[in-house]
């Protein structure tokens, strides 16, 4: 990728607040940079929104709600596909634009278009099956009408891991079951939801239907919009920490809320796993968008038996991985986000390891104008570190030796996090156990990667509530009325 060819695409990008239809300046002229985190480099200056801005947003949101619900489910249908196409059209663009802003490798950027696409069929597919149920009551005296209602004016707050795919996973079902929405993107990676908002546009979207706000004063911006008594829904993808204030912040208006929090995934190789299957699944689970995923494997509890071949295994691909900028050939570990991200990686090896565990591989920060951390194997991390409590967020694999499986099943529950686990396992009983077991809201058997666009995703315990994809997906957006009609 030449330099030319970024600043082609980044001036491509639109700067302003997107509101009613408009790419509009942000309240006083406000900007704030965006920088690559491989080089610390500005790439573009863009609206800051005030909170007087997202209420602009939220005005344009209630005003196009009732129209758009109003639309045939065929148009709203038509529109998700149309926007789908444009996405393959501007794959390229897309992905090039999240390894800029956000840093990861090149190829998982292209990974994250394919995916945050599928929503957009998905749905599409969804948009024009929302049905209803009629029948008698037990009585015989009357006839039940049961219909699904669009929830309303709806406004998500996403996260910086996944610039695309997670604005997609909610703007989709939202969008599909006639509600309008304000989306307010990360801060640190804003430019791919902005470039998204134009491609909608092109697809034929109404004015307002969508609208962006980005802001470097996102409590105060959000505050305000949750606040006001014509929002009927928030969805967010980010920390338990903020979901959680967000959650009190909502029940005053008794607002109807989804939340994709933290993470903390249990990684479980049993003595009957197939090695070969669990290191590949390993590698995907921990280092996929460098190890900062909400999904990405967190403790690696693998049997004593195994534990010693299995740290060997994977140190010997972690060695062969290459640290560098996302958009150059061969690279397969990105920068992490930022500075503090390097810090709580190296906070959490260091802890470890004067806990008595031992650095296999990597374990440091690189010398260089980006925030990259080596990609690390450490083993027999004793209970009680924090690196099994914490959500790492970094390319730390951690791994800590189990007896038998009640042992195991208990370390992969002692957490109050509760979004994915994985097994790894050859026995089909004990597979079927672990389903039952494991208190996770999603599973990988046998596998490190469980994203799909047609599952539902979420998680239990403090991972948070609600699910995106699937069939449940759109039941987000939708509220149940019952009808009774009297039998003459
Ligand atoms: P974060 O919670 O710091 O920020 C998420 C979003 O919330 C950002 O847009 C941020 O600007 C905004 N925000 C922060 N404070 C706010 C406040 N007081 N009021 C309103 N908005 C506020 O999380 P992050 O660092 O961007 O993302 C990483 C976290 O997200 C991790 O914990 C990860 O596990 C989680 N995550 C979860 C999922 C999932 O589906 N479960 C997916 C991706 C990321």
């Amino acid at each position: 990728m030449t330099a030319q060819q970024e600043a082609e695409l980044l001036d491509r990008v639109p700067t302003g607040l997107f509101i009613g239809g408009e790419w509009v300046d942000a309240e006083g002229g406000a900007t704030f940079d965006v920088h690559d985190p491989s080089t610390n480099a500005v790439i573009r200056s863009i609206a800051d929104g005030s909170p007087a801005d997202g209420i602009r947003a939220l005005d344009a949101a209630v005003a196009a709600q009732d129209d758009w619900a109003a639309t045939a489910p065929r148009t709203r249908s038509d529109i998700l596909r149309r926007a789908f196409e444009l996405v393959q059209q501007h794959k390229e663009d897309l992905a090039l634009l999240m390894t800029l802003e956000m840093g990861k490798p090149l190829a998982e950027s292209r990974g994250e278009v394919v995916y945050g696409a599928e929503f957009l069929r998905w749905f599409s597919e969804e948009a024009v099956r929302i049905n209803g149920r009629y029948g008698l009551n037990p009585e015989g005296t009357g006839r039940m009408v049961v219909s699904q209602r669009p929830v309303g004016p709806s406004f998500f707050i996403t996260p910086w891991n996944f610039p695309f795919a997670m604005a997609t996973r909610k703007i989709a079902p939202a969008l599909a079951a006639g509600c309008t929405v304000v989306v307010k993107p990360a801060a640190l990676t804003p430019l791919t939801t902005l470039f998204f908002a134009a491609l909608l546009a092109e697809a034929g979207l109404p004015a307002g239907v969508v609208n962006v706000v980005s802001t470097t004063t996102s409590g105060k911006v959000a505050g305000p919009i949750i606040a006001d008594p014509r929002l009927r829904k928030l969805s967010f993808t980010g920390s338990t920490e903020v979901g959680r204030k967000l959650i009190a912040q909502a029940a005053d208006g008794i607002l109807r809320v989804s939340m994709e929090l933290g993470g903390n995934a249990p990684f479980v190789v049993f003595e009957d796993a197939d090695l070969d299957k669990a290191v590949d699944g390993a590698m995907i689970a921990k280092f996929r968008n460098i190890g900062q995923a909400c999904t990405a494997a967190n403790r690696f509890i693998v049997h004593e038996s195994i534990a010693a071949e299995f740290a060997d295994r994977v140190t010997a691909r972690v060695q062969e991985m290459t640290i560098g900028r996302g958009t150059d050939d061969g690279v397969t570990i990105g920068p992490l986000i930022d500075e503090d991200a390097v810090a709580k990686a190296r906070a959490l090896v260091d802890d470890a390891v004067t806990r008595g565990a031992t650095v296999r591989t990597g374990g440091a920060a690189v010398a260089s104008e980006g925030t990259f951390f080596e990609p690390t194997v450490i083993s027999d991390v004793p209970a009680g570190a924090d690196i099994l409590r914490e959500e790492i967020f970094g390319p730390v694999l951690a791994i800590a030796p189990f007896h038998d499986e009640d042992e195991a099943v208990r370390l992969a529950n002692a957490t109050e996090f509760g979004l994915v686990s994985y097994v790894f396992t050859e026995s089909l009983a004990r597979g079927h156990r672990m389903i039952d077991r494991l208190e996770t809201g999603m599973m990988g058997l046998n596998v490190g990667v469980v994203s799909n666009a047609a599952a539902p995703f979420g998680g239990v315990k403090q991972s948070g509530m609600g699910r995106e994809g699937g069939l449940e997906g759109i039941h987000e957006y939708l509220s149940t009325k019952y009808t009774l009609i009297p039998v003459d």
